[in-house]
């Protein structure tokens, strides 16, 4: 099936097309540069700007792909979870594409979305597949027997979400924002020589949140770390900080993920959202699921951070399920929960 999918959940406007399990293009307009002097995303901004991008987006979208709107099989949009406005917009976009077209609306969840991506560049994904998602607002262990259906939940952040530690860490050396990206370079010119707490791994914390996360504690032991250089009038080795921060945060994300695919016997692990571009996760995820005998999905960097082909790929897989559309009623949910996959 040929599939439009809309993704405005934060600050990028998205709009992919995909034929089946074949991505065709990735269009995405993005606001982040009006938010920058902000230090994070501004949510009237962000809609504001979805106005502004959508129709331009989705012609630039069907012109790239050679494809006409009529031609579509199905239109799949974000209603969930996000920013309340911003949502709103891309749910307009595609209620109004899907009735004056007569196709089908599929209302997808964002989070199935950055785990259902990995099928335009891996194919289909095993069933049970584990999966690591980490982004600017989540950070959950899932497993997923059925991504069009079925989502279970395992374990999830108690505080930060690991891309939220990113950013705060990036302000507090003074790296630009986003600051996954700025640490991910500073970290190549620096050695990890500082350790960094690892949050919940403790014997008796592995009891009680085996499969959660915790890096608020981490944030605050590199502010900590950083400020008493400063106050004791030292130079702040930022690409070394960086290079510490970087490895306590993929240490304890991948080690639980391997001891999820352990223990719940699942022999595959997708990892996704913004955070799973990150090159030093990559690596030593890899070596870890070399070692365990698991095998290892990790979607190119731009698909992991929010694009509309993710959502026209969660879309395209509900149609090859045959899965019910969503009617037109459909809701924007900005706490839509993670194991709800379609609206
Ligand atoms: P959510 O998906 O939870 O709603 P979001 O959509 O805002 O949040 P994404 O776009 O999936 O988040 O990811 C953005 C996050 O990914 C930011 O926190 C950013 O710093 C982080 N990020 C992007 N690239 C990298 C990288 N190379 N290393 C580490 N973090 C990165
Ligand atoms: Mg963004
Ligand atoms: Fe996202």
């Amino acid at each position: 099936p040929l599939v439009l999918g809309i993704e405005t959940s934060c600050d990028e406007t998205g709009v992919g097309i995909v034929r089946g399990g074949t991505l065709l293009v990735d269009a995405i307009a993005s606001s982040v540069d009006e938010h920058a002097r902000f230090g994070g995303v501004v949510p009237e901004v962000a809609s504001r700007a979805h106005l502004e991008a959508m129709v331009p987006t989705i012609e630039r979208a069907c012109r790239e792909a050679g494809v006409r709107l009529e031609d579509l099989d199905a239109i799949a949009v974000t209603s969930g979870p996000g920013l309340a406005g911003a949502l709103l917009v891309g749910v307009a976009a595609a209620k109004s594409l899907a009735v004056a077209l007569g196709t089908p609306l599929y209302g997808v969840n964002h989070l199935a979305s950055h785990v259902a991506v990995d099928t335009l560049q891996h194919g289909p994904l095993p069933e049970p597949t584990l999966a690591l998602l980490v982004s600017g607002g989540h950070s959950n262990l899932l497993l997923v027997p059925d991504i069009t259906d079925d989502v279970r939940h395992l374990g999830q952040t108690i505080d930060d979400a690991a891309g939220e530690a990113f950013d705060k860490v990036a302000r507090v050396l003074g790296l630009g924002f986003p600051g996954g990206p700025h640490i991910d370079r500073a970290a190549r010119e620096g050695q990890v020589v500082i350790d960094f707490p690892r949050g919940l791994t403790a014997a008796k914390d592995l009891e009680r949140h085996r499969f959660d996360y915790s890096f608020s504690g981490l944030k605050t032991a590199v502010s900590r770390w950083v400020r008493a250089k400063q106050e004791a009038g030292e130079h702040v080795p930022v690409a070394d900080v960086a290079a510490s921060f970087q490895e306590a945060v993929v240490d304890v994300l991948t080690r639980k993920a391997l001891l999820a695919c352990r223990e719940h016997g699942v022999a595959d692990l997708v990892v996704g959202g913004g955070v799973a571009a990150n090159s030093r996760l990559r690596a030593l995820a890899q070596e870890r699921c070399d070692a365990a005998g698991v095998t290892l999905r990790v979607p190119r960097p731009g698909l992991c951070t929010d694009n509309g082909a993710m959502v026209a790929a969660l879309g395209a897989q509900m149609v090859m399920r045959g899965r019910e559309p969503s009617d037109l009623g459909l809701p924007a949910d900005s706490s839509m929960p993670v194991t709800v996959v379609s609206a």
